[in-house]
């Protein structure tokens, strides 16, 4: 029993301060794409050209950069001969609609709080059940990582339940595939009015890599009302923590 408190001791708090403060992020982080409003030489097809995932396209307003689609792979940035995408180190990638999360020269996704009724009943006790629905695991991974010691996901009243019935809402992972598809909308229909919906990731939000291949089906957004979208591939858990807290109507730095 000493050797375990004087090992408590030693290795301290490993809690992270945020939302208090900001943690480091690694340099080589890839966050939130900034795009410049320079105009494109016409016709150059660079960045869309290597896109994995269709995320990037122009149109009469110019170029636009779906951040439901995209897997921050960084492949845009360095074959742009204008530098007109790049990528900072903002973590905050989330949004409460689809549409906000395409991004245009000087927009970004934003969080709206759930509305005062859900915001009173969820907002000190929120219960996910977790939907890994053809999710590689790396969603999953830095979903499950919030619970650990070192975000503490419990000291804001939000946890992970086994069963829907207990669940105040779904979050779920992966481009929900032909054969998830029952067994995502049954476990939704299974959690009690009212409830909230969450997309984690890009295959969550569009299908990701996935998107158009005929045994998947979009993920979580043609099947249920989402509340908040959560970018990335897999999106960083600080990433996800501040979506779910900005949901919850705590502010973030
Ligand atoms: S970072 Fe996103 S937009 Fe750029 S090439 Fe990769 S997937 Fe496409």
């Amino acid at each position: 029993m000493l050797h375990i408190l004087l090992e408590r001791l030693r290795q301290g708090h490993r809690t992270v301060a945020f939302p208090r403060e900001m943690p480091p992020l690694p340099p080589r982080y890839r966050g939130l794409p900034v795009l410049s409003d320079s105009p494109c030489a016409t016709g150059c097809p660079s960045c869309a050209g290597v896109c994995p995932t269709g995320a990037l396209g122009a149109d009469e307003a110019g170029l636009f950069l779906d951040l439901g689609r995209c897997i921050l792979c960084g492949a845009c940035a360095a074959a742009c001969p204008g530098r007109r995408v790049a990528f900072s180190q903002d973590h905050r990638l989330a949004s409460s609609t689809r549409a906000g999360l395409v991004l245009r020269p000087g927009t970004r996704p934003t969080v709206t709080p759930l509305e005062p009724a859900r915001l009173k009943l969820f907002s000190r006790s929120l219960r996910l059940r977790q939907i890994s629905a053809g999710g590689c695991n790396a969603c999953e991974a830095d979903t499950n990582v919030l619970t650990t010691v070192v975000f503490d996901l419990g000291r804001f009243g939000i946890d992970f339940v086994a069963s829907p019935r207990h669940a105040d809402g779904v979050a779920v992972t992966g481009p929900v595939p032909q054969n998830m598809r029952a067994a995502t909308l049954a476990t939704f229909e299974a959690v009690p009015d009212p409830r909230v919906a969450i997309a984690i990731g890009a295959c969550a939000i569009s299908g990701g890599l996935f998107a158009g291949n005929p045994e998947t089906t979009g993920g979580a957004t043609p099947h249920l009302p989402v509340d908040l979208f959560i970018p990335g591939c897999p999106p960083h858990p600080l990433t996800i923590l501040d979506g779910l807290l900005r949901l919850l109507g705590i502010k973030t730095p």
